[in-house]
């Protein structure tokens, strides 16, 4: 029997209703003209939580039409900063009043604990706030230095339409790091979540309507990547996709976007190593290293699925791994301590295993779990907190995005040596370093190819500090103000003071 300290029951019931959810396009409710819906089982109890309308070509037609005139007529780009920043700030107070009621469906739908979900939804609410400061300090520049006839000036104005395609990981969290900069600057959307978690973009919906956001301007269509998503990237009448997910169909999306050139800002997969040196403080660096791998299940772009280990220290710290991971809290999601809840799909459990499976074929050292596993009262839908060493850097599970909550443990002799595993992979989303040489932290933070390097920490993350992948990781930045910035376009004006142009044709 494995030694974990495992949570069966839980302090919330299970809502006696399953919540249902329609399309939201230019500020009506619709249902599917197909009638067709989408139903989603709670990943950790195994029951119907929510039903999805399912979208179609009609519904994605629908609702850019909706945001095109929404963005032509001005009802939103042109109102001053100051009205949009009012209204994405009465969102963000919304978003904590209704915290408790989106964070259990959050929960249901993802298998994400409820300590987690709640700090998803809640903290999302500074995002809609930092976002409404952004509007309200946006300039542009002025060229004053080009004679005393000449005045020039770049302005931004909002790109216009924009389609913001969402995965199942952090559902509400990822809509926030892009929708609250996407209405700050101007532009209109069109949204699609996961067909695995729709609630709580659907349920936004209301929250919109309640805080004053003109119809038309926030377009929800529910329903899977094939057609809505590939839609809404080829659409004509869409002027950028903001896209979260995987690197395959981030690929897609910017392939199918090229033919109409639109702009497409991806925040795609990871592979992010915690480099740990031998000076490091080794007890707060095991720590960071379970929270790394073990949060959100695991499935989270920035998950630490592997650390590189200094060879003097690796099995140490292995043992304070394995015995820091038999602590955390797992299975029953909806327990106020769990910290590891369950699987999104059965589909998902089954990729996680292969990538553990193939390792151990392939001779590598099992510490801890290793399995799925059933927890009593619940599903089968759980996976064993599990941490693998003895990988080689060419092995699938030390190259590719496991997403799940398996840790690979690789090791190394020199710093030149740890940048350069940490390097030769195809992602470059975040990187770590632990170590208490300021001239290590530094040296490593300048060589790592990565979008995000944390020193002494991980995962510490603020709507001020920009987010984005190098290489395969994504092309553009989330959130702070490189984010906000993705949303607009340059515009350059030149203006001469006077009849001071001498003419291109002359008299004869
Ligand atoms: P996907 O990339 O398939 O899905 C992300 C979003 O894109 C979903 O809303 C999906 O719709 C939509 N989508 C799917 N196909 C298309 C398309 N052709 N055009 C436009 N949109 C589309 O991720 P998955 O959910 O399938 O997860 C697969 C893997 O991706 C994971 O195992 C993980 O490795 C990685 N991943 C990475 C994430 C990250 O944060 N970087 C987040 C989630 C996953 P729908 O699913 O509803 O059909």
């Amino acid at each position: 029997m494995l030694d974990l300290n495992l949570r069966v029951h839980s302090d919330l019931h299970l809502p006696s209703d399953i919540v249902t959810h329609k399309h939201f396009i230019d500020g009506q409710y619709l249902e599917s003209a197909s009638g067709d819906v989408t139903e989603r089982v709670a990943p950790s109890h195994g029951v119907v939580v929510s039903r999805a309308a399912k979208g179609t070509e009609a519904e994605v037609n629908l609702a850019v039409a909706a945001a095109r005139r929404a963005f032509d007529n001005g009802r939103w780009c042109r109102i001053a900063a100051k009205e949009r920043a009012i209204v994405l700030t009465k969102v963000a107070d919304l978003i904590e009043q209704n915290v408790e009621r989106f964070a259990l469906i959050e929960s249901l739908e993802s298998g994400k604990p409820i300590s987690q979900a709640r700090g998803e939804v809640g903290g999302a609410a500074e995002l809609w706030r930092f976002a409404a400061s952004l509007a309200r300090t946006s300039t542009g520049e002025t060229h004053n230095n080009l004679g005393d006839d000449i005045l020039a000036m770049t302005v931004k104005e909002p790109i216009g339409v924009v389609s913001i395609i969402t995965p199942w990981n952090f559902p509400f969290w990822i809509l926030s790091q892009k929708l609250p900069f996407a209405l700050a600057a101007g532009c209109t959307c069109v949204i699609k979540p996961s067909e695995f978690t729709p609630s709580t973009t659907a349920m936004l919906a209301d929250l919109l309507v309640q805080a004053g956001m003109p119809e038309g301007v926030c377009n929800i269509v529910l329903g899977h990547g094939d057609p809505v998503g590939a839609l809404m990237t080829s659409h004509s009448d869409v002027d950028m996709v903001s896209f979260t997910g995987s690197t395959a169909v981030g690929k897609k999306v910017a392939e199918v976007a090229s033919d109409t050139l639109k702009k497409v800002t991806s925040e795609l997969g990871g592979k992010n190593p915690q480099v740990i040196m031998p000076d490091a403080d080794l007890d707060a660096a095991a720590d960071a290293v379970v929270f790394g791998v073990y949060f959100n299940v695991g499935q989270c772009c920035n998950s630490s699925s592997r650390i590189i280990v200094h060879q003097d220290i690796a099995n140490a710290f292995i043992e304070k791994v394995v015995a820091l991971s038999k602590k955390v809290v797992f299975g029953n999601p909806l327990h106020a301590d769990t910290q590891v809840g369950a699987i999104v799909t059965t589909e998902h459990q089954q990729k996680i295993d292969t990538y553990v499976q193939d390792a151990i074929n392939q001779g590598a050292t099992v510490h801890l779990g290793g399995a799925g596993m059933h927890v009593e009262g619940l599903s089968n839908q759980f996976y064993q907190p599990t941490v693998i060493s003895n990988v080689r850097p060419d092995m699938a599970i030390s190259r590719e995005e496991v997403f799940g909550p398996v840790l690979t443990v690789l090791t190394f002799q020199t710093l030149d040596e740890a940048i350069q595993i940490t390097n030769d992979t195809e992602y470059g989303l975040s990187a770590g370093i632990w170590s208490e040489n300021i001239n290590n932290c530094l040296e490593f933070s300048r060589r790592a190819n990565a979008g995000t390097i944390w020193t002494n920490t991980w995962m510490d993350g603020f709507p001020e500090v920009t987010f984005g992948g190098m290489k395969q990781s994504g092309q553009g930045r989330e959130i702070g103000q490189y984010g906000f910035d993705e949303f607009l376009e340059i515009k350059s004006m030149v203006m001469r003071i006077g009849k001071t142009r001498a003419p291109w044709v002359g008299d004869t």
